[in-house]
């Protein structure tokens, strides 16, 4: 059912009236396009148009949207209760979803705690980080070392290691803590690591080790801080220097995880395993806010067994019973599926439908790697036109800068997926 185009019209102005939209300016001339429903890699706008989904609602939506698997996990747990607090009780839905979060990571990572978004899972890692060293006398241990090119999240402590040009730093340079930022890996995925490429990051770890807590970085994948995909080496090199000069890891798989580069997490390309891990994103399979955060028996003991002997955190929404269902519900679905099969379809469809945009004028670089497929333009795209146009096209792509990127639900057919890869060249020839 479409609503009239009075109605759109005035759905449209009322949003632009009250509602803040992600990285939007209140007043903006940015257009939004209401959606009425979502079912498989289609969204259906209000006036009845339908659109291919080439977002998976930033990462999230990796089964598509509207399951009946993922509905009906949810229906049967509001039917029992949608909510209740996480101090001192807990439920089925939670102890389940923490089993299997411990079954399908890495092996040493034993200890789950949920939270709301991903930022927050961040934040709940870095707070670990410290408070492990205080837990061991080391309380002086409190600084984080990245790479630039990287994201984090929205909130302070995600932000301090956000890239700090793209992350804007100098808009808060008084309240963000100064961490530590090597030089992005100029290794790129697939290639081998020299000691040069490592030897920035090395020397930042050494010198500072004494007040380093942790390294911070997404393995393999950069996301929003420039869909930048480095060397497997280059990770390894990091997970051994940390050992070397005691500093912890956490790796943030917010992106990555759940099966968008072909692991079903990205550190399994390097055989990786970090102290703290960091999910969100698909955790849900796109239907609520939920994330966590893992770490091993070794570092849950440590901050246990220190001052003030608890864990410092606690969100009011804590392990949400509809989420932990449906979040379960999502990974068992994934795991049933034949997901290695699917990502390698339509890693083999980005690589030829992308494959074009490399003789246009502007194009920089085109890089696929699992349902990730990038087109990196040599100049920021107008985002008002291009979004039109691609909505025009039918397809629901949403670039940002210079960066004009693809990846779909994992249950995208071949027939689908080209007609989101032919709408990026048109696209872009057009606007060459
Ligand atoms: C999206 C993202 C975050 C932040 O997650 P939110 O749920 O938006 O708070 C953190 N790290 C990475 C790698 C992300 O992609």
């Amino acid at each position: 059912m479409n609503i009239s185009s009075a109605g759109y019209d005035d759905l449209v102005r009322q949003d632009r009236a009250h509602l803040w939209h992600p990285y939007s300016a209140m007043g903006g001339d940015q257009p939004v396009y209401p959606v009425i429903a979502a079912r498989g890699v289609r969204l259906t706008l209000a006036d009845g148009r339908e659109l291919i989904d080439g977002m998976a609602s930033w990462w999230c939506a990796i089964h598509g949207y509207n399951h009946p698997v993922l509905n009906a996990a949810i229906t049967s747990q509001l039917d029992r209760m949608a909510h209740v607090m996480f101090g001192g009780l807990t439920h089925a839905a939670a102890v389940r979803l923490a089993n299997k979060l411990v079954e399908v990571t890495p092996e040493p990572l034993q200890s789950v705690f949920y939270c709301d978004s991903g930022s927050v899972s961040v934040e709940v890692a870095m707070k670990m980080a410290i408070q492990y060293w205080q837990a061991r006398d080391r309380g002086e241990k409190q600084r984080f070392l990245t790479i630039r090119g990287g994201y984090h999240g929205d909130t302070f402590g995600a932000m301090s290691v956000c890239d700090p040009v793209t992350g804007m730093h100098r808009l808060f340079t008084g309240v963000l803590a100064p961490q530590l930022f090597a030089t992005s890996p100029g290794c790129r995925f697939g290639e081998p690591c020299s000691a040069e490429d490592i030897e920035a990051f090395g020397r930042l770890l050494q010198h500072h080790r004494q007040q380093l807590a942790a390294v911070i970085m997404e393995p393999i994948v950069q996301g929003a801080g420039g869909m930048r995909f480095y060397s497997a080496e280059y990770l390894q090199r990091v997970r051994v220097l940390c050992e070397e000069h005691g500093v912890l890891l956490i790796l943030d798989e917010i992106a990555t995880g759940f099966g968008r580069t072909g692991k079903l997490f990205a550190c399994e390309h390097a055989d990786v395993v970090p102290d703290i891990l960091c999910v969100g994103k698909a955790l849900t399979g796109g239907y609520l806010s939920l994330a966590a955060t893992l770490t091993t028996a070794h570092v849950s003991g440590t901050i246990s067994r220190g001052e003030p002997g608890v864990f410092m955190h606690g969100p009011t929404f804590m392990a949400n019973p509809l989420a932990c269902a449906v979040a379960l519900a999502s990974i068992q679905l994934l795991l049933d599926s034949p997901w290695q099969a699917r990502i390698e379809a339509i890693e083999a469809g980005l690589r030829d439908g992308l494959e074009p945009c490399r003789e246009l004028a502007g194009v920089a670089d085109v890089r696929v790697l699992g349902a990730i497929g990038v087109v990196e333009l040599h100049t920021a795209v107008d985002m008002k036109r291009i979004t039109r146009q691609f909505v025009e096209a039918g397809v629901w792509v949403r670039p940002f800068g210079k960066l004009v990127y693809l990846m779909p639900p994992f249950i995208i057919d071949r027939q689908d997926l080209t007609a989101l890869t032919d709408a990026v060249v048109t696209t872009l020839a057009g606007n060459g």
